[in-house]
């Protein structure tokens, strides 16, 4: 789960990382309230959207205007810009070209900034260590530095027996080349940070940019943070900050029916039980020369409401151009299955090409409800068989 910056930067803050003084505002009214107390001299307004780049983004309608994160010298002019940022669409490098549209701003006291730097600490697979992650090349996407310049970013494993220790934190400091009491308030804010990255079981921690400032302090300017979901249910406050409208409608709808669903950008929509099945799936489609439009695993026990649902979400993609679904029956009976894709085909008046390969308990019996179901399904008898047809019924079909 993903979270807004200001939120993030409120927990980061119980943790003692230093962040700037700021409010959230949902209205105009609220903004201009919010840079009343801060009291300035400088505010930043920066639109909250679950997207990043939104300092270089632009707003829909107003290309030749300013971005999504505006630094200005006034309380009226936190009152216009508020006013013109609100409840228009924000266009970024990570949002797609369609667009989010600002419900939330966050006003803030403004920074006089020295340097600008990179920090993330991250959960790294390779070495199945927290790592922290940092740069002399701060404001710039991470992607691109690691792309065109990979000397210029540092990390430092983080052993689980020890935690974080303060030689972690100095060994970064130097790498980027701070001096005096720098070096102890980036220790300081590395050790908040590690702490409220596992005291919440997050999964990702980024701050960019991290600033020096013209006094010398090291603070966090930005700041995004991702949870394990598997682990949410040990932080309701931080399940609360769950914000459904910055997710994928899909998606949302998916999870709240316990399916695995994550949209893709092909038009072959797969149902499966099992990620690793799903996954299987997915590569078999691509070796018959076709792209998945989602994964899906509905799971070891589904019910035939759970499938209908499932077939529902996949067909809400209007790039599906074909269904495959493929089930292996070990807990999850083959004729449930059956009676579930029947129920949910004659529902939605299917009209796209649908594959099912069915194997394991009660196969039969689930063959034989397809087939009399009077449904054009194709019915297929291994992964390969199942792929290649699907595959081939979408081509014809476009
Ligand atoms: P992002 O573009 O979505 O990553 O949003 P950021 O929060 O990183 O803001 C983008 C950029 O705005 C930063 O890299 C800074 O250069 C600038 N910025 C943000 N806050 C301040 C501030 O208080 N003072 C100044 N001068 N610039 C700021
Ligand atoms: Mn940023």
């Amino acid at each position: 789960m993903n979270i807004h910056e200001y939120q993030a930067k409120t927990l980061l803050g119980k943790f003692g990382v230093a962040v700037p003084r700021g409010t959230v505002a949902y209205t105009v009214k609220e903004a201009e309230d919010a840079a009343k107390d801060l009291g300035g001299p400088v505010w930043v307004v920066k639109s909250q959207i679950h997207a990043g780049g939104r300092g270089a983004g632009r707003f829909k309608g107003n290309e030749q205007g300013k971005g999504g994160v505006r630094v200005v010298k006034s309380v009226d002019e936190v009152r216009e810009n508020a006013d013109e940022m609100l409840g228009a669409v924000l266009v970024t490098k990570q949002t797609g070209p369609q667009g989010k549209e600002v419900k939330r701003l966050y006003i803030e006291e403004g920074c006089d900034i020295a340097r600008e730097l990179y920090l993330s600490l991250l959960v790294d697979r390779a070495t199945s260590r927290i790592t922290l992650m940092a740069s002399t090349e701060g404001g710039m996407e991470i992607e691109e530095v690691a792309a065109e310049t990979p000397e210029k970013i540092i990390t430092v494993d983080i052993d689980p027996a020890t935690g974080f220790m303060p030689y972690h934190g100095r060994q970064v400091a130097f790498a980027l080349g701070l001096e005096g009491k720098q070096v102890g308030s980036a220790v300081k804010l590395l050790s908040a940070m590690y702490k409220a990255f596992t005291s919440l079981d997050a999964s990702m921690v980024e701050v960019n940019p991290l600033v020096v400032t013209g006094a010398g302090e090291v603070i966090a300017l930005d700041g995004k943070m991702n949870f394990d979901d598997n682990a949410l249910y040990r932080h309701p406050d931080v399940a609360d900050l769950r914000d459904e409208d910055e997710e994928d409608p899909a998606e949302l709808e998916a999870s709240k029916h316990e399916l695995n669903y994550i949209k893709l950008d092909g038009n072959i929509g797969c149902m499966v039980n099992g990620a690793g099945l799903a996954m299987a799936t997915m590569d078999i489609i691509k070796l018959r020369g076709g792209e998945p439009a989602n994964f899906l695993d509905v799971g070891g026990g589904a019910t035939k409401e759970r499938v209908a649902k499932a077939f529902k979400i996949i067909l809400s993609d209007p790039n599906v151009e074909g269904i495959l679904v493929n089930i292996f029956g070990g807990i999850m009976r083959c004729d449930v299955i059956a009676e579930g894709v029947v129920a949910a085909a004659r529902e939605v008046s299917l009209q796209v090409p649908l594959v099912v390969r069915l194997e394991g308990t009660n196969v039969d019996l689930g063959k034989k409800i397809l087939a009399e179901s009077g449904l054009p399904i194709l019915s297929a008898d291994d992964l390969g068989d199942a792929a290649g047809k699907i595959v081939k019924a979408v081509k014809e079909a476009s």
